[in-house]
C-alpha cells in the first residue's frame, strides 16, 4: 500500500513538473552537450568489409537515423481543449493524422526500418562492437522508437488510446473511447497498429520485418495495463493480457527498452543520485523486465543517459545496458566499447514549430502545414 501511494505521488510530481523540465531540456542545453561528435557509424571499418552479402544486400556506409514519437493524438479537440496537459501535448506529441502523412514520406524517401539490436554485438566479456549493416540497394536505415508507451492516467479522456489490445484477428490494436463515450478497438489509435498495417502494405519499408523500439517506464504500468499496482483488482488479469500483447509485438518486429521505472524529474536535471538510480533500476527489473523480456537498450528519460565514466552510466552498464539512446538531431552514434550511444531526433510539435528544417531529411514539414524557415 505504501509503495502504491509513493508511486502515485511520484507520478503526480513527474507530471506536474514535466513541462518546465522538458522546456529546459529541449531548449538545447543537453542537446548541445551530447551532440559533439557526428556520424560515428560510418567509419573506416566499412572499407574492409565485402561490398555485398550473400543475399545481394549492399554494405551501408552512411548514417543510421533514429527518430522517436510519443503516443499519437487521435482527437485533437480533446487533447488541445485546454486541459492541464495541453501545452505538453502540443509540444511533445503529434496527431494521428500527421503521423499517417509522415509514414508514406519516409517510405518515398527510401528509408527502411531496421531493428536497433542488429546494429551491434555484445561479446561475452561485455565488449560492444558495431556490426556492418547490409541493406537492399538504395535504402537508408531508420530506427523508430516510441517513448512512454504506458498510456498514463493523465492521458485518459484527453484524445489518446487507452491501451494496446489484441483485436479479433489476434493483431495488436488500440482500445480507445470516442468523444461520444463509445469504447472501440481500432487499428489507427497509435503508432503500433498504423505502422504494422503500413508495413503489411509495403513490406520493403521494413528490413527483415523490423518495426520499432518501445521504451517503457513502469510507474503506471506498461501499454495501458496497470502492472505496477498489486492492489488493483485487475492486476492478475492485466498481467495475462499484457503478456499476450507483448508476445505478439515481439513476434511482429517490435522490441523493448527501459525508459527508467519512474521517469522522475531528477533525471532531467542530472541530479538523480546513484542510490536512487539503483532503486529505480531494480524496480524496473522487478516489475517490467519479467514482462518485456531481456533488453540491453536504455532510452534515457528526458534524453538523460549520463556522461561517459559517470558512475551512474557505469552502473547502468554493469546492469547490462549497452545501447544508450539520448536525444539530438545530429545522428550522433558512438561506440565507447563498453556501450554505444545513439541519439534520436524528436518528431513532435515543438520540433515542427521551431525547427522544421531539421526534419527535412525525413519528410517535408510543409505537408503538415509547417513552413520551413530558411536556415
Ligand atoms: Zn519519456
Amino acid at each position: 500500500m505504501i509503495k502504491s501511494i509513493k508511486v502515485y505521488l511520484l507520478g503526480i510530481l513527474v507530471i506536474s513538473s514535466a513541462l518546465a523540465v522538458l522546456i529546459l531540456f529541449v531548449s538545447g542545453k543537453e542537446r548541445i552537450l551530447i551532440s559533439y561528435v557526428k556520424n560515428q557509424y560510418a567509419n573506416v571499418e566499412s572499407a574492409f568489409m565485402p561490398a555485398k552479402d550473400v543475399n545481394g544486400n549492399v554494405l551501408y556506409k552512411g548514417d543510421v537515423r533514429h527518430i522517436f514519437f510519443h503516443s499519437l493524438i487521435v482527437y485533437p479537440d480533446l487533447a488541445y481543449g485546454n486541459n492541464k496537459m495541453t501545452r505538453i501535448y502540443k509540444d511533445y506529441m503529434i496527431t494521428r493524422d500527421d503521423f499517417e502523412k509522415i509514414l508514406p514520406e519516409l517510405y518515398k524517401n527510401n528509408f527502411i526500418l531496421v531493428d536497433i539490436n542488429t546494429l551491434y554485438n555484445v561479446d561475452k566479456d561485455g565488449t560492444v562492437t558495431k556490426k556492418p549493416l547490409y541493406l537492399p540497394a538504395g535504402k537508408k536505415p531508420l530506427v523508430i522508437s516510441l517513448d512512454d508507451l504506458s498510456y498514463y492516467y493523465s492521458m485518459a479522456g484527453n484524445g489518446f488510446a487507452d491501451k494496446l489490445v489484441l483485436d479479433e484477428n489476434g493483431n495488436v490494436a488500440t482500445e480507445i473511447v470516442t468523444p461520444e463515450g463509445k469504447k472501440e478497438v481500432t487499428r489507427d489509435g497509435d503508432v503500433v497498429p498504423i505502422l504494422d498495417d503500413f508495413v503489411a502494405l509495403h513490406p520493403d519499408f521494413s528490413f527483415q520485418g523490423a518495426k520499432g523500439l518501445i521504451a517503457v517506464t513502469g510507474y503506471e504500468g506498461i501499454l495501458g495495463y496497470r502492472t505496477d499496482s498489486l492492489e488493483s483488482a485487475t492486476h492478475p488479469e492485466d498481467l495475462v493480457l499484457v503478456a499476450g500483447v507483448i508476445s505478439k509485438l515481439k513476434s511482429t518486429g517490435w522490441s523493448f527498452a527501459s525508459h527508467s521505472y519512474s521517469h522522475r524529474t531528477a533525471f532531467s536535471t542530472g541530479t538523480i543520485s546513484l542510490k536512487d538510480l539503483k532503486k529505480d533500476t531494480e524496480q524496473w527489473d522487478k516489475e517490467v523486465r519479467p514482462l518485456v523480456g531481456e533488453t540491453n537498450v536504455f532510452v534515457g528519460p528526458f534524453g538523460q543517459i549520463f556522461s561517459p565514466n559517470d558512475p551512474r552510466r557505469n552502473y547502468l552498464i554493469s546492469q547490462g545496458f549497452k545501447m544508450f539512446c539520448g536525444v539530438g538531431m545530429d545522428q550522433y552514434f558512438r561506440n565507447f566499447t563498453d556501450s554505444i550511444v545513439m541519439d534520436r531526433g524528436d518528431v513532435d510539435g515543438y520540433r515542427l514549430a521551431k525547427t522544421p528544417n531539421l526534419l527535412k531529411p525525413y519528410f517535408d514539414p510543409s505537408i503538415l502545414g509547417f513552413v520551413s524557415i530558411a536556415k
